[in-house]
């Protein structure tokens, strides 16, 4: 284990929020360290297309992670790959401690480790999760090259993967259990537009079944007749939402029904000095855009925290 100094800020998650506060942080001069688990870009880095962050028209989502990386690196961001496993508040200071047991005190936190992929809990999602199920298109729809597959969803992340697949595989069907997408009209209209999309409305997946080589059918129900039907497919990707990742939110910490974390406008939580910002945030929008805006805000709060209370030091 090291203790490691007092630090400024903590900021726990690498995607577009964590790394937008940590080139405003940097900025501020404050004292930073940006800890993530895995390759930061978070979400960003598993997804085609970005059509929708002001000033470029069209970016692959590994570009713009790229960016946002080497932007925070310009500005000497230093970053430390690995886990976080608690956040705990105090008093004089608040304490994150990583898996490799490290220790770092930090006068303010914040937090921004978004959501995971919802599953649908059925019978063989688990089980053949690898040999066809999947949450990624941009990782695994190399493998449905001229196969058929099956997306489940009704929202942008289920109509923009199928776009994606369609580039792909030789059909994609989009299950929806409703008449009526989710997802932005941009997309609805997309979709509708691709002649390789076959949507099946009013219809949920109820089992994954698989041959020797993997995921071979699944059984559909009708939400309106309850009639049973069976579909041929390679693969299956599922795309219903996220969770909330909200292991590390200190107990006491409002949330809404659904696990999002509430807070005030600066991002910061009932827990002074400590914010929680981007996807796990409940808010209208889950955006890119959005996201960073709130990595900007937390950051310029955050600042203004440590400023103060460096101040009353004195
Ligand atoms: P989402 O907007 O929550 O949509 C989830 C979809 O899955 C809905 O259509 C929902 O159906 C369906 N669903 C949920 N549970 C289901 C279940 N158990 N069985 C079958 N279907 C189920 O999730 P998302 O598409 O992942 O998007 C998450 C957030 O990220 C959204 O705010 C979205 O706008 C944002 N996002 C934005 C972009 C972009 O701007 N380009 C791209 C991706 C995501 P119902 O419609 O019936 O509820």
């Amino acid at each position: 284990m090291t203790q490691k100094e007092m630090h400024d800020v903590v900021i726990i998650g690498g995607g577009p929020g964590g790394l937008t506060a940590g080139i405003y942080a940097q900025r501020a001069a404050l004292k930073t360290v940006l800890i993530e688990k895995g390759l930061p870009g978070g979400q960003m880095g598993s997804t085609d297309t970005i059509e929708n962050w002001p000033g470029i028209e069209n970016i692959t989502g590994q570009e713009l992670a790229d960016n946002f990386l080497s932007h925070a690196q310009a500005y000497d961001l230093n970053i430390v790959q690995e886990e976080v496993t608690a956040v705990e508040p105090g008093l004089e200071h608040h304490t994150v401690r990583l898996a490799n047991g490290d220790v770092y005190p930090a006068h303010t936190v914040i937090i921004a480790v978004g959501g995971s992929p919802k599953k649908l809990n059925i019978p063989g999602e688990d089980k053949y999760y690898g040999k066809g199920v999947s949450y990624c298109a941009i990782c695994d729809g190399f493998f449905f090259r001229n196969k058929t597959v099956v997306v489940v969803g009704g929202g942008d992340s289920a109509t923009e993967e199928s776009l994606y697949l369609a580039k792909l595989a030789k059909k994609v069907y989009l299950v929806h259990r409703r008449d009526e997408l989710r997802a932005g009209m941009i997309l609805q209209q997309r979709i509708k537009a691709e002649s390789k999309i076959e949507i099946l409305w009013n219809t949920i997946v109820t089992k994954v079944n698989a041959d020797d080589t993997g995921v071979s059918e699944v059984e559909l129900q009708n939400t309106l007749t309850n009639k049973e039907s069976r579909l041929a497919t390679d693969g299956i990707f599922v795309f219903v939402g996220f969770n909330p990742n909200n292991q590390l939110i200190p107990a006491g910490t409002p949330m809404d029904a659904d696990g999002f974390v509430m807070t005030d406008c600066k991002g910061e939580t009932t827990m002074p000095g400590i914010y929680v910002i981007g996807d796990l945030r409940q808010k209208y929008a889950k955006q890119i855009v959005v996201a960073a805006g709130e990595g900007a805000t937390a950051a310029l709060a955050a600042a203004h925290f440590v400023q103060a209370k460096k101040g009353s030091q004195q």
